[in-house]
């Protein structure tokens, strides 16, 4: 008989700079959401865009990992060593028709309305053909207006246009290497991953995704995208907002903060307690239903209690 497919989980971050407590919180949510329903738990170093990898950054990032006690199984996938899955997608999307050179630059795109991420809907200028030859061309993926719906786990019923809300997107840069879009789903469906447990940032992208995993045939993970931590401007905690890199040595207090952001009630008495007994309690505590169904908690948030981490 068969055997059922196991649960499987993933973090992928991008080696862009150190771990924070932005990134603590979808690393927990993602193992713990694996691991509690006896799952796998993989991590990825999405360090496609090889421009704004920082040297270092990978390593520093898998070490913390491995002081909060977050173990994963299997090796470490790295994007970087990836190109002929890439490619091979690419090809079998160029022989569906549905792809095109684009020369537009940012600044011509400017103008376009803006997409919830920031990025311009992309106004088809080179659909027809390239209207700047000669320059350095991206790829870009044609898509049409039929809604994609799907149920997110924590956010609930989601849906986006694609052609109205995005238009057609890319899927290899002009500088050659392959977008964040296309690569993020060639390696969950390679890694096998069942269940995508990510910051909610990503879930505007999660229509393209989906969309890619029709064309491509490949199967269409359970999605459920966590609050991310913002500071008090609602801007999302990262390097460039002047996040500090998590504490090596106060590991476990950052736990318990990020338990906390996720709904989970971990008593005060574990604030201090040895990482493996947080994890452990966290395991056996975590429940997806009680993280809540918010986009962002801002750092201020009673539930995001970060005095702990500077203490
Ligand atoms: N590499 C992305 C990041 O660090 C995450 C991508 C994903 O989880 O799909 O924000």
């Amino acid at each position: 008989m068969a055997k059922p497919p196991v649960a499987r989980g993933r973090f992928a971050p991008s080696p862009t700079g150190p771990l924070h407590f932005g990134s603590l919180i979808a690393a927990l949510g993602s193992f713990l959401e694996a691991r509690s329903r006896g799952g796998e738990w993989r991590v990825r170093i999405e360090d496609v865009d090889t421009p704004r990898t920082v040297r270092g950054a990978a390593d520093a990032i898998l070490r913390v990992l491995e002081r909060c006690g977050l173990a994963w199984d299997g090796e470490v996938l790295y994007q970087s060593r990836r190109n002929e899955a890439y490619q091979a997608a690419l090809e079998r999307l160029l022989s569906l028709g549905l792809t095109y050179p684009c020369a537009c630059t940012r600044r011509e795109l400017a103008a376009s309305p803006h997409a919830h991420d920031g990025s311009p809907v992309y106004p088809g200028y080179c659909r027809a053909g390239v209207r700047h030859p000669g320059r350095p061309c991206a790829i870009r993926l044609r898509v049409d207006d039929a809604p994609i719906l799907f149920r997110d786990a924590i956010q609930g019923d989601c849906g986006q246009c694609l052609a109205s809300e995005v238009g057609d997107f890319v899927i290899r840069r002009a500088d050659g290497w392959f977008a964040y879009q296309l690569a993020v789903v060639v390696d969950d469906a390679d890694q096998g991953i069942t269940q995508v447990v990510r910051g909610s940032d990503l879930l505007d992208s999660t229509p393209r995704q989906i969309y890619l995993q029709r064309l491509l045939d490949l199967p269409t993970p359970v999605y459920a995208h966590l609050p991310i931590a913002v500071d008090r401007y609602g801007h999302k905690l990262s390097k460039q907002t002047g996040a500090p890199p998590l504490d090596e040595q106060r590991c476990g207090p950052a736990l318990w903060a990020a338990l906390r952001g996720l709904g989970q009630p971990a008593p005060l008495a574990l604030a201090h307690a040895p990482v493996a007994e947080l994890i452990a309690w966290a395991l056996a505590h975590w429940r997806l239903s009680s993280v809540p169904a918010v986009l962002s908690l801002r750092q201020e948030s009673p539930l995001l209690n970060l005095a702990c981490l500077t203490a």
